[in-house]
């Protein structure tokens, strides 16, 4: 991928929450029928899970 689309994506990224405002970065679904550990926590969820997939990409 390139540079500047890592940044762009990076930039999308960081407008999400970082953490759940109930569960702070514990969101970790409580089971595999739900994708976060709240429907609060679930942008700081994705957020996470975007952001290993980006890691992923710069190694
Ligand atoms: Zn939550």
């Amino acid at each position: 991928m390139d540079r500047s689309d890592i940044r762009a994506i990076q930039d999308a990224l960081n407008h999400l929450p970082l953490q759940c405002r109930y569960h702070g970065v514990k969101t970790e679904p409580p089971s595999p029928l739900h994708e976060a550990c709240c429907d609060t926590g679930l942008p700081a969820r994705r957020r996470q899970q975007a952001q290993e997939a980006l890691d992923r990409q710069r190694t």
